[in-house]
Protein backbone atom coordinates (compact mmCIF):
# COMPACT_ATOMS: atom_id res chain seq x y z
CA UNK A 1 0.00 0.00 0.00
CA UNK A 2 2.76 2.57 -0.19
CA UNK A 3 3.18 4.95 -2.77
CA UNK A 4 1.33 7.97 -3.78
CA UNK A 5 -0.99 6.55 -6.29
CA UNK A 6 -3.67 7.01 -4.04
CA UNK A 7 -3.00 10.65 -3.61
CA UNK A 8 -5.27 12.40 -6.41
CA UNK A 9 -8.08 10.68 -5.07
CA UNK A 10 -7.47 11.75 -1.55
CA UNK A 11 -6.88 15.12 -2.29
CA UNK A 12 -10.04 15.55 -4.63
CA UNK A 13 -12.26 14.28 -1.42
CA UNK A 14 -10.88 16.87 0.76
CA UNK A 15 -10.96 19.82 -1.61
CA UNK A 16 -14.60 18.52 -2.02
CA UNK A 17 -15.61 18.03 1.93
CA UNK A 18 -16.62 21.14 3.41
CA UNK A 19 -19.32 21.27 0.59
CA UNK A 20 -20.19 17.63 0.83
CA UNK A 21 -21.12 18.15 4.48
CA UNK A 22 -23.12 21.25 3.85
CA UNK A 23 -25.03 19.44 1.05
CA UNK A 24 -25.78 16.27 3.30
CA UNK A 25 -27.03 19.29 6.05
CA UNK A 26 -29.53 20.30 3.55
CA UNK A 27 -30.83 16.93 2.15
CA UNK A 28 -31.30 15.56 6.50
CA UNK A 29 -33.46 18.85 6.91
CA UNK A 30 -36.17 16.94 4.92
CA UNK A 31 -38.02 14.40 7.02
CA UNK A 32 -38.21 11.50 4.45
CA UNK A 33 -40.12 9.46 6.77
CA UNK A 34 -41.43 6.58 4.36
CA UNK A 35 -43.45 4.35 6.23
CA UNK A 36 -45.84 7.44 8.01
CA UNK A 37 -48.28 8.68 5.24
CA UNK A 38 -48.03 11.96 6.68
CA UNK A 39 -44.56 12.40 5.45
CA UNK A 40 -45.04 11.10 2.25
CA UNK A 41 -44.83 14.92 0.30
CA UNK A 42 -41.43 15.06 2.12
CA UNK A 43 -40.40 11.61 0.89
CA UNK A 44 -41.00 13.24 -2.48
CA UNK A 45 -39.21 16.76 -1.86
CA UNK A 46 -35.88 14.60 -1.09
CA UNK A 47 -36.30 12.52 -4.42
CA UNK A 48 -36.35 15.91 -6.16
CA UNK A 49 -33.12 17.67 -3.66
CA UNK A 50 -31.43 14.55 -4.45
CA UNK A 51 -32.56 14.91 -8.31
CA UNK A 52 -31.18 18.51 -8.31
CA UNK A 53 -27.99 17.81 -6.45
CA UNK A 54 -27.19 15.26 -9.03
CA UNK A 55 -28.22 17.89 -11.72
CA UNK A 56 -25.82 20.23 -10.25
CA UNK A 57 -23.09 17.64 -10.29
CA UNK A 58 -23.18 17.17 -14.06
CA UNK A 59 -25.07 13.74 -14.11
CA UNK A 60 -26.40 13.57 -18.01
CA UNK A 61 -29.98 11.17 -17.28
CA UNK A 62 -31.75 11.63 -13.81
CA UNK A 63 -35.51 10.54 -13.98
CA UNK A 64 -37.53 10.35 -10.12
CA UNK A 65 -39.91 6.73 -10.69
CA UNK A 66 -42.57 8.05 -8.99
CA UNK A 67 -45.34 6.48 -11.28
CA UNK A 68 -47.19 3.51 -9.78
CA UNK A 69 -47.84 2.66 -5.66
CA UNK A 70 -44.35 3.16 -4.77
CA UNK A 71 -42.94 6.63 -2.99
CA UNK A 72 -40.27 8.19 -5.33
CA UNK A 73 -37.24 6.58 -6.53
CA UNK A 74 -34.33 7.91 -8.15
CA UNK A 75 -32.46 6.58 -11.19
CA UNK A 76 -29.55 8.19 -12.91
CA UNK A 77 -26.86 7.72 -15.15
CA UNK A 78 -23.41 8.50 -16.12
CA UNK A 79 -21.98 6.88 -19.33
CA UNK A 80 -18.31 6.00 -19.13
CA UNK A 81 -16.77 7.45 -22.34
CA UNK A 82 -15.30 4.23 -23.48
CA UNK A 83 -18.78 2.41 -24.49
CA UNK A 84 -16.95 -1.11 -23.82
CA UNK A 85 -16.86 -0.26 -19.91
CA UNK A 86 -18.66 -2.26 -17.49
CA UNK A 87 -21.69 -0.71 -15.72
CA UNK A 88 -22.35 -0.27 -12.41
CA UNK A 89 -25.61 -0.26 -10.35
CA UNK A 90 -25.34 1.61 -7.12
CA UNK A 91 -28.51 0.87 -4.34
CA UNK A 92 -28.89 2.89 -1.55
CA UNK A 93 -32.27 4.83 -0.07
CA UNK A 94 -33.46 7.92 0.48
CA UNK A 95 -36.36 7.17 2.95
CA UNK A 96 -36.01 7.22 6.35
CA UNK A 97 -36.89 5.72 9.80
CA UNK A 98 -39.36 7.48 12.04
CA UNK A 99 -37.74 9.59 14.86
CA UNK A 100 -39.80 8.60 18.38
CA UNK A 101 -39.15 8.65 21.21
CA UNK A 102 -38.53 12.15 20.09
CA UNK A 103 -37.56 13.26 23.51
CA UNK A 104 -35.10 11.01 23.39
CA UNK A 105 -33.11 13.37 20.80
CA UNK A 106 -30.30 15.54 21.96
CA UNK A 107 -30.90 17.56 18.84
CA UNK A 108 -33.76 17.87 16.90
CA UNK A 109 -33.51 14.82 14.19
CA UNK A 110 -34.06 17.34 11.11
CA UNK A 111 -32.09 20.10 12.39
CA UNK A 112 -28.49 18.24 11.66
CA UNK A 113 -25.61 19.08 14.44
CA UNK A 114 -21.71 18.79 13.85
CA UNK A 115 -19.88 17.49 17.03
CA UNK A 116 -16.62 16.75 16.24
CA UNK A 117 -16.43 14.84 13.51
CA UNK A 118 -20.01 13.67 14.21
CA UNK A 119 -22.59 14.75 11.93
CA UNK A 120 -26.30 14.62 14.00
CA UNK A 121 -29.73 13.52 12.87
CA UNK A 122 -31.86 11.00 10.82
CA UNK A 123 -30.63 9.60 7.56
CA UNK A 124 -27.22 11.10 8.68
CA UNK A 125 -26.19 7.27 8.67
CA UNK A 126 -28.80 5.67 7.27
CA UNK A 127 -28.80 6.37 4.09
CA UNK A 128 -28.15 9.59 3.04
CA UNK A 129 -24.77 9.83 3.93
CA UNK A 130 -23.65 6.86 2.63
CA UNK A 131 -25.81 7.88 -0.62
CA UNK A 132 -24.27 11.58 -0.78
CA UNK A 133 -20.77 10.10 -0.29
CA UNK A 134 -21.09 8.25 -3.76
CA UNK A 135 -22.18 11.69 -5.29
CA UNK A 136 -18.82 12.82 -3.92
CA UNK A 137 -17.05 9.83 -4.77
CA UNK A 138 -17.63 10.85 -8.43
CA UNK A 139 -16.81 13.99 -7.99
CA UNK A 140 -13.58 13.32 -7.04
CA UNK A 141 -12.94 10.39 -9.49
CA UNK A 142 -13.84 13.06 -12.17
CA UNK A 143 -11.25 15.46 -10.52
CA UNK A 144 -8.71 12.89 -9.33
CA UNK A 145 -8.49 11.61 -13.35
CA UNK A 146 -9.04 14.26 -15.21
CA UNK A 147 -12.02 12.87 -17.25
CA UNK A 148 -15.50 14.33 -18.05
CA UNK A 149 -17.10 10.84 -17.92
CA UNK A 150 -16.67 8.36 -14.93
CA UNK A 151 -14.69 5.20 -16.37
CA UNK A 152 -17.44 3.02 -15.64
CA UNK A 153 -21.15 3.58 -16.56
CA UNK A 154 -22.51 4.78 -13.63
CA UNK A 155 -26.33 3.91 -12.68
CA UNK A 156 -28.05 4.83 -9.51
CA UNK A 157 -30.73 2.81 -7.81
CA UNK A 158 -32.04 5.25 -4.98
CA UNK A 159 -35.03 3.55 -3.32
CA UNK A 160 -37.77 5.34 -1.09
CA UNK A 161 -38.95 2.43 0.52
CA UNK A 162 -36.28 0.77 2.02
CA UNK A 163 -37.44 1.68 5.76
CA UNK A 164 -40.78 0.09 4.81
CA UNK A 165 -39.22 -3.37 3.65
CA UNK A 166 -39.17 -2.20 -0.10
CA UNK A 167 -42.26 -3.33 -0.44
CA UNK A 168 -42.76 -2.73 -4.58
CA UNK A 169 -38.75 -3.02 -4.90
CA UNK A 170 -39.43 -6.58 -7.36
CA UNK A 171 -42.01 -3.84 -9.59
CA UNK A 172 -39.54 -1.40 -9.74
CA UNK A 173 -37.19 -3.82 -10.72
CA UNK A 174 -39.56 -5.18 -13.62
CA UNK A 175 -40.84 -1.78 -14.95
CA UNK A 176 -37.61 -0.25 -15.16
CA UNK A 177 -35.46 -3.65 -16.43
CA UNK A 178 -34.07 -1.92 -19.26
CA UNK A 179 -32.48 1.11 -17.28
CA UNK A 180 -31.15 -0.88 -15.04
CA UNK A 181 -29.07 -3.49 -16.91
CA UNK A 182 -25.22 -3.65 -15.19
CA UNK A 183 -22.56 -5.72 -15.06
CA UNK A 184 -22.48 -5.38 -10.73
CA UNK A 185 -24.17 -4.11 -8.36
CA UNK A 186 -22.53 -1.83 -5.64
CA UNK A 187 -25.05 -1.95 -2.50
CA UNK A 188 -24.40 0.74 0.12
CA UNK A 189 -26.66 0.12 3.27
CA UNK A 190 -24.34 -1.75 5.73
CA UNK A 191 -21.68 -0.78 7.93
CA UNK A 192 -17.66 -1.12 8.74
CA UNK A 193 -16.63 -3.70 11.92
CA UNK A 194 -15.04 -0.49 13.85
CA UNK A 195 -13.86 2.47 13.13
CA UNK A 196 -10.07 1.05 12.90
CA UNK A 197 -11.10 -2.03 11.72
CA UNK A 198 -12.17 -1.35 8.25
CA UNK A 199 -14.21 -3.96 6.57
CA UNK A 200 -15.93 -4.82 3.28
CA UNK A 201 -19.36 -6.80 3.93
CA UNK A 202 -19.94 -9.64 1.98
CA UNK A 203 -23.42 -10.79 2.98
CA UNK A 204 -26.55 -10.32 4.68
CA UNK A 205 -28.78 -12.91 6.52
CA UNK A 206 -32.22 -13.98 4.93
CA UNK A 207 -35.81 -13.40 7.38
CA UNK A 208 -38.90 -14.95 7.63
CA UNK A 209 -41.14 -14.41 10.12
CA UNK A 210 -44.51 -16.14 10.96
CA UNK A 211 -47.14 -17.10 13.84
CA UNK A 212 -48.54 -20.53 15.02
CA UNK A 213 -51.76 -20.80 16.57
CA UNK A 214 -52.96 -23.56 19.00
CA UNK A 215 -56.58 -24.20 18.66
CA UNK A 216 -58.36 -26.43 21.32
CA UNK A 217 -62.44 -25.49 21.54
CA UNK A 218 -64.19 -22.48 20.67
CA UNK A 219 -63.95 -20.91 24.32
CA UNK A 220 -62.16 -21.25 27.30
CA UNK A 221 -63.43 -23.90 29.44
CA UNK A 222 -63.45 -24.10 33.39
CA UNK A 223 -60.40 -26.25 34.71
CA UNK A 224 -62.52 -27.99 37.23
CA UNK A 225 -64.94 -29.47 35.15
CA UNK A 226 -62.86 -30.07 32.09
CA UNK A 227 -59.72 -30.44 33.49
CA UNK A 228 -57.45 -33.42 33.14
CA UNK A 229 -60.11 -34.51 30.20
CA UNK A 230 -59.17 -32.34 27.39
CA UNK A 231 -55.91 -31.19 25.68
CA UNK A 232 -54.29 -27.48 26.73
CA UNK A 233 -53.33 -25.42 23.50
CA UNK A 234 -50.95 -23.64 25.55
CA UNK A 235 -49.19 -26.93 27.13
CA UNK A 236 -49.29 -28.25 23.67
CA UNK A 237 -47.57 -24.78 22.18
CA UNK A 238 -45.43 -24.57 24.92
CA UNK A 239 -43.90 -28.27 24.15
CA UNK A 240 -43.83 -27.29 21.03
CA UNK A 241 -41.42 -24.05 21.33
CA UNK A 242 -39.04 -25.87 23.12
CA UNK A 243 -39.08 -28.96 20.65
CA UNK A 244 -37.80 -26.17 18.49
CA UNK A 245 -33.61 -26.18 19.75
CA UNK A 246 -31.46 -29.27 21.31
CA UNK A 247 -30.26 -29.10 24.59
CA UNK A 248 -27.11 -27.68 22.49
CA UNK A 249 -29.16 -24.71 20.91
CA UNK A 250 -29.50 -26.24 17.46
CA UNK A 251 -32.86 -25.98 15.06
CA UNK A 252 -34.92 -29.36 15.28
CA UNK A 253 -36.89 -28.31 12.01
CA UNK A 254 -36.41 -31.44 9.43
CA UNK A 255 -33.82 -30.86 7.06
CA UNK A 256 -33.23 -26.76 8.22
CA UNK A 257 -29.39 -27.10 8.09
CA UNK A 258 -29.55 -29.32 4.56
CA UNK A 259 -28.75 -26.25 2.60
CA UNK A 260 -26.64 -23.73 5.06
CA UNK A 261 -23.52 -23.12 3.49
CA UNK A 262 -20.59 -22.98 6.01
CA UNK A 263 -18.22 -20.23 6.18
CA UNK A 264 -14.85 -20.60 4.01
CA UNK A 265 -11.52 -21.34 6.16
CA UNK A 266 -10.34 -17.68 4.34
CA UNK A 267 -13.67 -15.74 6.16
CA UNK A 268 -13.35 -18.05 9.11
CA UNK A 269 -9.80 -16.26 9.54
CA UNK A 270 -10.64 -12.85 8.96
CA UNK A 271 -13.70 -12.77 11.22
CA UNK A 272 -11.52 -14.40 13.87
CA UNK A 273 -8.47 -11.33 13.21
CA UNK A 274 -11.30 -8.94 13.88
CA UNK A 275 -11.25 -6.92 17.56
CA UNK A 276 -13.75 -8.09 19.04
CA UNK A 277 -14.27 -8.09 23.04
CA UNK A 278 -17.50 -10.73 23.70
CA UNK A 279 -17.97 -8.78 27.01
CA UNK A 280 -17.98 -5.62 26.31
CA UNK A 281 -20.58 -7.01 23.22
CA UNK A 282 -22.70 -8.42 25.21
CA UNK A 283 -23.11 -4.88 27.71
CA UNK A 284 -23.45 -2.83 24.40
CA UNK A 285 -25.86 -5.35 22.48
CA UNK A 286 -27.27 -8.11 24.51
CA UNK A 287 -30.42 -5.59 25.62
CA UNK A 288 -28.80 -6.36 29.88
CA UNK A 289 -28.68 -10.47 29.20
CA UNK A 290 -25.87 -11.72 31.62
CA UNK A 291 -24.14 -14.56 29.50
CA UNK A 292 -23.78 -15.23 25.90
CA UNK A 293 -25.15 -18.17 24.35
CA UNK A 294 -25.86 -20.35 21.14
CA UNK A 295 -24.59 -23.34 18.82
CA UNK A 296 -21.67 -24.77 19.70
CA UNK A 297 -18.83 -24.61 17.59
CA UNK A 298 -19.14 -20.57 16.41
CA UNK A 299 -18.00 -17.91 17.80
CA UNK A 300 -20.16 -14.65 18.66
CA UNK A 301 -19.45 -13.04 15.35
CA UNK A 302 -20.34 -16.48 13.10
CA UNK A 303 -23.73 -16.58 14.84
CA UNK A 304 -24.75 -13.94 14.08
CA UNK A 305 -23.68 -13.69 10.75
CA UNK A 306 -23.18 -17.10 9.15
CA UNK A 307 -25.34 -19.41 11.08
CA UNK A 308 -29.21 -19.22 11.20
CA UNK A 309 -31.68 -18.79 14.09
CA UNK A 310 -35.19 -19.77 15.95
CA UNK A 311 -36.30 -16.98 17.94
CA UNK A 312 -40.17 -17.25 19.84
CA UNK A 313 -40.60 -13.24 19.34
CA UNK A 314 -44.11 -13.56 21.40
CA UNK A 315 -46.19 -16.05 23.22
CA UNK A 316 -49.49 -15.21 24.08
CA UNK A 317 -52.48 -17.46 25.69
CA UNK A 318 -55.18 -17.28 28.04
CA UNK A 319 -55.70 -15.04 30.94
CA UNK A 320 -52.78 -12.76 31.73
CA UNK A 321 -54.43 -10.03 34.06
CA UNK A 322 -54.43 -9.68 37.56
CA UNK A 323 -55.46 -12.12 39.86
CA UNK A 324 -56.70 -16.02 38.21
CA UNK A 325 -58.90 -17.30 36.19
CA UNK A 326 -59.02 -20.97 36.57
CA UNK A 327 -59.65 -22.07 32.49
CA UNK A 328 -57.61 -24.15 30.08
CA UNK A 329 -57.25 -21.30 27.24
CA UNK A 330 -59.18 -22.26 23.84
CA UNK A 331 -56.23 -21.11 22.19
CA UNK A 332 -52.21 -20.00 21.91
CA UNK A 333 -50.33 -18.13 19.67
CA UNK A 334 -46.59 -17.98 19.62
CA UNK A 335 -44.46 -15.55 16.77
CA UNK A 336 -41.59 -16.78 15.27
CA UNK A 337 -38.99 -15.68 12.44
CA UNK A 338 -36.29 -16.97 11.23
CA UNK A 339 -32.96 -15.41 10.00
CA UNK A 340 -31.42 -17.40 7.51
CA UNK A 341 -28.33 -17.54 5.57
CA UNK A 342 -27.13 -19.34 2.34
CA UNK A 343 -28.69 -20.86 0.52
CA UNK A 344 -31.60 -21.62 2.76
CA UNK A 345 -34.95 -20.27 0.81
CA UNK A 346 -37.47 -18.90 3.01
CA UNK A 347 -40.53 -20.60 1.25
CA UNK A 348 -38.40 -24.16 1.65
CA UNK A 349 -38.26 -23.37 5.63
CA UNK A 350 -41.69 -22.06 5.98
CA UNK A 351 -42.36 -25.92 4.66
CA UNK A 352 -40.29 -27.13 7.37
CA UNK A 353 -42.06 -25.51 10.09
CA UNK A 354 -45.35 -26.57 8.55
CA UNK A 355 -43.73 -30.16 8.77
CA UNK A 356 -42.63 -29.22 12.19
CA UNK A 357 -45.93 -28.14 13.97
CA UNK A 358 -47.93 -30.94 12.27
CA UNK A 359 -45.79 -33.24 14.02
CA UNK A 360 -45.57 -31.27 17.31
CA UNK A 361 -50.11 -30.75 17.03
CA UNK A 362 -51.15 -33.47 19.61
CA UNK A 363 -54.79 -34.98 19.09
CA UNK A 364 -57.28 -32.65 19.76
CA UNK A 365 -55.44 -29.95 18.97
CA UNK A 366 -55.94 -27.41 15.25
CA UNK A 367 -52.55 -25.78 14.42
CA UNK A 368 -53.05 -22.55 12.02
CA UNK A 369 -50.00 -21.18 10.44
CA UNK A 370 -49.49 -17.97 8.41
CA UNK A 371 -46.29 -16.17 7.24
CA UNK A 372 -45.17 -12.31 7.03
CA UNK A 373 -45.03 -11.85 3.32
CA UNK A 374 -42.75 -14.37 1.33
CA UNK A 375 -39.91 -13.55 3.70
CA UNK A 376 -36.52 -11.77 2.43
CA UNK A 377 -33.74 -14.62 0.97
CA UNK A 378 -30.20 -14.27 2.28
CA UNK A 379 -27.21 -13.54 0.37
CA UNK A 380 -23.58 -14.29 0.49
CA UNK A 381 -20.64 -13.20 -2.34
CA UNK A 382 -17.47 -15.13 -1.91
CA UNK A 383 -14.74 -12.68 -1.04
CA UNK A 384 -12.75 -14.47 -4.26
CA UNK A 385 -15.41 -12.56 -6.95
CA UNK A 386 -13.21 -10.07 -8.57
CA UNK A 387 -15.27 -7.38 -8.40
CA UNK A 388 -15.13 -8.37 -4.33
CA UNK A 389 -11.59 -8.58 -4.09
CA UNK A 390 -11.34 -5.16 -6.14
CA UNK A 391 -13.84 -3.07 -3.27
CA UNK A 392 -11.15 -4.80 -0.64
CA UNK A 393 -8.11 -3.38 -2.54
CA UNK A 394 -9.75 0.09 -2.84
CA UNK A 395 -11.12 0.32 0.53
CA UNK A 396 -7.14 -0.54 1.74
CA UNK A 397 -6.41 2.19 -0.75
CA UNK A 398 -8.70 4.44 1.34
CA UNK A 399 -8.04 3.46 4.47
CA UNK A 400 -4.14 2.86 4.37
CA UNK A 401 -4.76 -0.21 6.31
CA UNK A 402 -5.82 -3.99 5.65
CA UNK A 403 -9.36 -4.67 4.96
CA UNK A 404 -10.93 -7.70 6.12
CA UNK A 405 -14.23 -9.10 4.85
CA UNK A 406 -17.07 -9.34 7.32
CA UNK A 407 -20.99 -10.02 7.29
CA UNK A 408 -24.15 -8.52 8.93
CA UNK A 409 -26.17 -10.39 10.62
CA UNK A 410 -29.24 -8.05 9.65
CA UNK A 411 -31.59 -8.41 6.51
CA UNK A 412 -32.21 -6.15 3.31
CA UNK A 413 -33.36 -6.25 -0.47
CA UNK A 414 -29.55 -7.32 -1.73
CA UNK A 415 -31.11 -11.04 -2.56
CA UNK A 416 -33.66 -9.39 -4.65
CA UNK A 417 -31.31 -7.35 -6.03
CA UNK A 418 -29.02 -9.91 -6.50
CA UNK A 419 -31.56 -12.34 -8.53
CA UNK A 420 -33.52 -10.07 -10.50
CA UNK A 421 -30.24 -8.41 -12.00
CA UNK A 422 -28.91 -11.59 -12.55
CA UNK A 423 -25.33 -9.98 -11.67
CA UNK A 424 -22.84 -9.92 -8.66
CA UNK A 425 -23.35 -7.31 -6.20
CA UNK A 426 -21.23 -6.26 -3.78
CA UNK A 427 -21.38 -4.13 -0.79
CA UNK A 428 -19.13 -0.84 -0.04
CA UNK A 429 -20.80 1.03 3.04
CA UNK A 430 -18.54 3.29 5.79
CA UNK A 431 -20.92 3.93 8.94
CA UNK A 432 -20.32 2.21 11.98
CA UNK A 433 -22.68 -0.22 13.74
CA UNK A 434 -22.61 2.04 16.95
CA UNK A 435 -24.36 4.94 14.75
CA UNK A 436 -27.65 4.64 16.17
CA UNK A 437 -29.66 4.50 12.92
CA UNK A 438 -33.08 3.56 13.49
CA UNK A 439 -32.73 5.13 17.29
CA UNK A 440 -32.76 8.39 19.15
CA UNK A 441 -29.36 10.53 18.51
CA UNK A 442 -28.56 8.92 14.72
CA UNK A 443 -25.18 10.28 13.73
CA UNK A 444 -22.43 9.59 10.99
CA UNK A 445 -18.55 9.97 11.28
CA UNK A 446 -17.82 12.07 8.84
CA UNK A 447 -14.47 11.57 8.10
CA UNK A 448 -15.47 7.78 7.78
CA UNK A 449 -17.67 9.09 4.88
CA UNK A 450 -14.38 10.40 3.35
CA UNK A 451 -12.87 7.13 3.43
CA UNK A 452 -15.61 5.68 1.55
CA UNK A 453 -16.15 8.31 -1.01
CA UNK A 454 -12.21 7.65 -1.59
CA UNK A 455 -12.76 4.46 -1.56
CA UNK A 456 -15.48 4.34 -3.96
CA UNK A 457 -12.95 6.89 -6.08
CA UNK A 458 -10.74 4.30 -6.50
CA UNK A 459 -13.17 1.08 -6.94
CA UNK A 460 -14.51 3.11 -10.24
CA UNK A 461 -10.89 4.06 -11.85
CA UNK A 462 -9.66 0.02 -11.35
CA UNK A 463 -12.66 -2.13 -11.90
CA UNK A 464 -12.53 -1.75 -16.11
CA UNK A 465 -9.74 -3.84 -15.86
CA UNK A 466 -11.03 -5.99 -13.30
CA UNK A 467 -14.49 -6.65 -14.65
CA UNK A 468 -15.18 -8.11 -17.86
CA UNK A 469 -18.48 -7.35 -19.46
ZN1 LIG B 1 -30.77 1.62 5.42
Amino acid sequence: MAGDSHHPERAAVAALSDSFVAGLREWIKIPSIGVDPAHHADVRRSAEWLADQLRADGWPEIAIWDRGPALPAVYACWPAADPGAPTVLVYGHHDVQPVDPVERWHHPPFEPVTSGDELYGRGASDDKGQVAMHLLAVKAHLAATGQNAPSVTLKLFIEGEEESGSPHLRKLLQDHADDLVCDLVVFTDTALHERDAPTVNTGQRGVLGGEITFLGGTDDVHSGRAGGAIPNPATALAKLVAALHDEEGRIQLPGFYDDVREPSARERKDYAELPFDEQKWLAHNGGGAQALSGEPGYTTLERIWVRPTAEINGLSSGYTGPGLKTIIPASATAKISFRLVPDQLPEKVADQLKEFVAKHTPPGIRAEISFRGDGVPPYAISPDDPANATVKEAMELAFDQPVRFARAGGSGPAAVLQAWLGVPLVYLGATLPDDRVHAPNERVVVPLLLKGAEGAAHLWRMLPERLTR
